[in-house]
Protein backbone atom coordinates (compact mmCIF):
# COMPACT_ATOMS: atom_id res chain seq x y z
CA UNK A 1 0.00 0.00 0.00
CA UNK A 2 2.79 2.59 1.03
CA UNK A 3 4.75 1.95 -2.32
CA UNK A 4 1.77 2.38 -4.27
CA UNK A 5 0.68 5.86 -2.66
CA UNK A 6 4.30 6.84 -3.41
CA UNK A 7 4.40 5.88 -6.48
CA UNK A 8 1.16 7.95 -7.96
CA UNK A 9 1.99 11.05 -5.86
CA UNK A 10 5.87 10.43 -7.89
CA UNK A 11 3.87 10.30 -11.12
CA UNK A 12 1.88 13.32 -10.88
CA UNK A 13 5.71 15.11 -9.72
CA UNK A 14 6.95 13.71 -12.63
CA UNK A 15 4.37 15.12 -14.82
CA UNK A 16 4.49 18.43 -13.78
CA UNK A 17 8.60 18.07 -13.52
CA UNK A 18 8.57 17.42 -17.05
CA UNK A 19 6.00 20.27 -18.19
CA UNK A 20 7.90 23.09 -16.65
CA UNK A 21 11.50 21.48 -18.11
CA UNK A 22 9.55 21.90 -21.50
CA UNK A 23 8.35 25.44 -20.89
CA UNK A 24 11.74 26.43 -19.98
CA UNK A 25 13.50 25.07 -22.59
CA UNK A 26 11.14 26.63 -24.76
CA UNK A 27 12.25 29.67 -22.95
CA UNK A 28 15.78 29.41 -23.97
CA UNK A 29 15.96 27.98 -27.24
CA UNK A 30 13.19 30.83 -28.57
CA UNK A 31 14.86 33.96 -26.28
CA UNK A 32 18.62 32.56 -27.14
CA UNK A 33 17.52 32.16 -31.51
CA UNK A 34 15.92 35.81 -30.81
CA UNK A 35 19.20 37.28 -29.16
CA UNK A 36 21.61 35.31 -31.43
CA UNK A 37 19.51 36.39 -34.62
CA UNK A 38 19.68 40.08 -33.47
CA UNK A 39 23.17 40.09 -32.58
CA UNK A 40 23.76 38.74 -35.87
CA UNK A 41 22.60 41.83 -37.69
CA UNK A 42 24.53 44.09 -35.52
CA UNK A 43 22.23 45.52 -33.56
CA UNK A 44 23.15 47.43 -30.18
CA UNK A 45 22.98 45.99 -26.62
CA UNK A 46 20.17 47.33 -25.96
CA UNK A 47 18.05 46.65 -28.91
CA UNK A 48 19.39 42.86 -28.38
CA UNK A 49 17.79 43.35 -25.10
CA UNK A 50 14.68 45.16 -25.73
CA UNK A 51 13.95 42.37 -28.31
CA UNK A 52 14.82 39.59 -26.02
CA UNK A 53 12.39 41.06 -23.09
CA UNK A 54 9.90 41.90 -25.40
CA UNK A 55 10.73 38.06 -26.63
CA UNK A 56 10.19 36.71 -23.48
CA UNK A 57 6.59 38.79 -22.51
CA UNK A 58 5.69 37.43 -25.75
CA UNK A 59 6.44 34.04 -25.38
CA UNK A 60 5.50 33.71 -21.83
CA UNK A 61 2.05 35.26 -22.67
CA UNK A 62 1.28 32.71 -25.73
CA UNK A 63 2.40 29.85 -23.15
CA UNK A 64 -0.27 30.95 -20.73
CA UNK A 65 -3.03 31.25 -23.58
CA UNK A 66 -2.45 28.15 -24.96
CA UNK A 67 -2.51 26.19 -21.78
CA UNK A 68 -5.32 27.69 -20.78
CA UNK A 69 -7.29 27.13 -24.12
CA UNK A 70 -5.80 23.85 -24.09
CA UNK A 71 -6.78 22.61 -20.37
CA UNK A 72 -9.96 24.70 -20.12
CA UNK A 73 -11.70 22.65 -22.94
CA UNK A 74 -10.32 19.34 -20.94
CA UNK A 75 -12.01 21.18 -18.20
CA UNK A 76 -14.88 22.08 -20.09
CA UNK A 77 -14.98 18.12 -21.30
CA UNK A 78 -14.81 17.02 -17.79
CA UNK A 79 -17.86 19.22 -16.06
CA UNK A 80 -20.06 17.90 -19.03
CA UNK A 81 -18.79 14.22 -18.25
CA UNK A 82 -20.06 15.56 -14.54
CA UNK A 83 -23.17 16.87 -15.74
CA UNK A 84 -24.61 13.66 -17.62
CA UNK A 85 -23.07 11.14 -15.08
CA UNK A 86 -25.06 13.20 -12.57
CA UNK A 87 -27.85 13.08 -14.78
CA UNK A 88 -27.95 9.54 -15.33
CA UNK A 89 -27.41 8.78 -11.47
CA UNK A 90 -30.70 10.61 -10.96
CA UNK A 91 -32.29 8.77 -13.97
CA UNK A 92 -31.20 5.57 -13.51
CA UNK A 93 -29.80 4.60 -10.76
CA UNK A 94 -30.05 0.82 -10.83
CA UNK A 95 -28.00 0.32 -14.23
CA UNK A 96 -25.55 2.78 -12.86
CA UNK A 97 -25.06 0.32 -9.78
CA UNK A 98 -24.93 -2.65 -12.40
CA UNK A 99 -22.26 -0.21 -14.63
CA UNK A 100 -19.77 0.34 -11.29
CA UNK A 101 -20.34 -3.62 -10.38
CA UNK A 102 -19.27 -4.83 -14.04
CA UNK A 103 -16.26 -2.03 -13.86
CA UNK A 104 -15.18 -3.74 -10.57
CA UNK A 105 -15.54 -7.25 -11.74
CA UNK A 106 -13.77 -6.68 -14.48
CA UNK A 107 -11.12 -5.61 -12.33
CA UNK A 108 -11.11 -9.00 -10.57
CA UNK A 109 -13.31 -8.82 -7.77
CA UNK A 110 -15.95 -11.46 -7.00
CA UNK A 111 -18.95 -10.60 -8.28
CA UNK A 112 -20.99 -10.67 -5.52
CA UNK A 113 -18.61 -8.79 -3.58
CA UNK A 114 -18.33 -5.76 -6.38
CA UNK A 115 -21.97 -5.13 -5.96
CA UNK A 116 -21.73 -4.44 -2.22
CA UNK A 117 -18.87 -2.68 -2.61
CA UNK A 118 -20.51 -0.51 -6.15
CA UNK A 119 -23.45 -0.17 -3.36
CA UNK A 120 -21.93 1.14 -0.54
CA UNK A 121 -19.71 3.55 -2.52
CA UNK A 122 -22.66 5.01 -4.33
CA UNK A 123 -24.38 5.31 -0.87
CA UNK A 124 -21.99 7.23 0.45
CA UNK A 125 -20.62 9.45 -2.79
CA UNK A 126 -22.44 7.94 -6.30
CA UNK A 127 -20.88 11.01 -8.36
CA UNK A 128 -17.54 11.03 -6.44
CA UNK A 129 -17.59 6.93 -7.05
CA UNK A 130 -18.62 6.88 -10.77
CA UNK A 131 -16.06 10.20 -11.85
CA UNK A 132 -13.16 8.22 -10.01
CA UNK A 133 -13.73 4.76 -11.34
CA UNK A 134 -16.00 5.19 -14.73
CA UNK A 135 -15.08 8.45 -15.48
CA UNK A 136 -10.91 8.34 -14.24
CA UNK A 137 -11.49 11.98 -12.95
CA UNK A 138 -9.85 12.25 -9.51
CA UNK A 139 -9.80 15.84 -7.53
CA UNK A 140 -5.81 15.76 -7.78
CA UNK A 141 -5.92 15.06 -11.27
CA UNK A 142 -8.97 17.74 -12.34
CA UNK A 143 -7.84 20.47 -15.26
CA UNK A 144 -6.98 23.62 -13.25
CA UNK A 145 -5.95 25.67 -16.64
CA UNK A 146 -4.92 28.89 -14.42
CA UNK A 147 -2.27 26.95 -12.44
CA UNK A 148 -1.49 25.19 -15.70
CA UNK A 149 -1.32 28.65 -17.58
CA UNK A 150 1.00 29.91 -14.81
CA UNK A 151 3.28 27.17 -14.51
CA UNK A 152 3.75 26.73 -18.11
CA UNK A 153 4.37 31.18 -18.42
CA UNK A 154 6.66 30.68 -15.18
CA UNK A 155 8.60 28.13 -16.66
CA UNK A 156 8.94 29.78 -19.68
CA UNK A 157 10.19 32.98 -18.19
CA UNK A 158 12.69 31.53 -16.34
CA UNK A 159 14.50 29.59 -19.23
CA UNK A 160 14.34 33.05 -21.35
CA UNK A 161 15.86 34.61 -18.47
CA UNK A 162 18.79 32.50 -18.99
CA UNK A 163 20.13 33.85 -22.20
CA UNK A 164 18.75 37.47 -21.43
CA UNK A 165 20.98 37.17 -17.94
CA UNK A 166 24.17 37.11 -20.62
CA UNK A 167 23.40 39.39 -22.73
CA UNK A 168 22.98 41.65 -20.19
CA UNK A 169 26.54 40.89 -19.22
CA UNK A 170 28.79 39.17 -21.82
CA UNK A 171 31.13 41.25 -23.45
CA UNK A 172 29.61 42.05 -26.62
CA UNK A 173 32.38 40.54 -29.29
CA UNK A 174 31.40 37.54 -27.39
CA UNK A 175 28.74 38.09 -26.56
CA UNK A 176 26.68 35.37 -29.77
CA UNK A 177 29.32 32.58 -28.22
CA UNK A 178 28.87 33.42 -24.64
CA UNK A 179 24.44 33.18 -25.09
CA UNK A 180 24.76 29.97 -27.49
CA UNK A 181 26.95 27.85 -25.58
CA UNK A 182 25.20 28.71 -22.10
CA UNK A 183 21.98 28.18 -23.83
CA UNK A 184 23.00 24.88 -25.15
CA UNK A 185 24.34 23.75 -21.88
CA UNK A 186 21.73 24.30 -19.64
CA UNK A 187 19.45 22.82 -22.71
CA UNK A 188 21.89 19.80 -22.64
CA UNK A 189 21.31 19.73 -18.47
CA UNK A 190 17.42 20.49 -18.61
CA UNK A 191 17.10 17.55 -21.72
CA UNK A 192 19.38 15.21 -18.98
CA UNK A 193 16.92 15.75 -15.91
CA UNK A 194 13.74 15.51 -17.99
CA UNK A 195 15.27 12.21 -19.49
CA UNK A 196 15.64 11.12 -16.16
CA UNK A 197 12.78 12.10 -14.56
CA UNK A 198 10.86 9.88 -17.69
CA UNK A 199 13.12 6.72 -16.79
CA UNK A 200 14.87 7.28 -20.22
CA UNK A 201 18.31 7.80 -21.23
CA UNK A 202 19.78 11.19 -19.83
CA UNK A 203 22.91 11.13 -22.80
CA UNK A 204 19.69 10.80 -25.15
CA UNK A 205 17.34 13.26 -23.97
CA UNK A 206 20.62 15.66 -23.14
CA UNK A 207 21.53 15.71 -26.86
CA UNK A 208 17.93 15.59 -28.70
CA UNK A 209 17.22 19.30 -27.27
CA UNK A 210 21.00 20.63 -27.87
CA UNK A 211 20.32 19.41 -31.32
CA UNK A 212 17.16 21.45 -32.03
CA UNK A 213 18.92 24.21 -29.85
CA UNK A 214 21.60 24.38 -31.67
CA UNK A 215 19.68 24.16 -35.18
CA UNK A 216 17.41 26.80 -34.08
CA UNK A 217 19.92 29.24 -32.93
CA UNK A 218 22.06 28.96 -36.54
CA UNK A 219 18.82 29.22 -38.59
CA UNK A 220 18.61 33.06 -36.95
CA UNK A 221 22.01 33.77 -36.83
CA UNK A 222 21.70 33.14 -40.46
CA UNK A 223 18.93 35.13 -40.88
CA UNK A 224 20.16 37.84 -38.71
CA UNK A 225 23.60 37.88 -40.20
CA UNK A 226 21.41 38.44 -43.55
CA UNK A 227 19.14 41.22 -42.74
CA UNK A 228 22.23 42.87 -40.65
CA UNK A 229 23.81 42.60 -44.42
CA UNK A 230 20.60 43.89 -46.31
CA UNK A 231 19.18 47.02 -44.23
ZN1 LIG B 1 -21.86 5.93 -14.52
Amino acid sequence: MRTRHVERHRTERIGWLRAAVLGADDGIVSTASLVVGVAASHATRGNILVAGVAGLVAGAMSMAAGEYVSVHSQADTEAADFEREREELRTDYKSEVKELTKIYTDRGIEPSLALQVAEQLMAHDALGAHARDELGISETLSARPIQAALASAGSFAVGALLPLLVTAFAPSAGLIPLVSATSLVSLAALGGVAAHAGGAGVGAGALRVTFWGALAMLSTAGVGALFGRVI
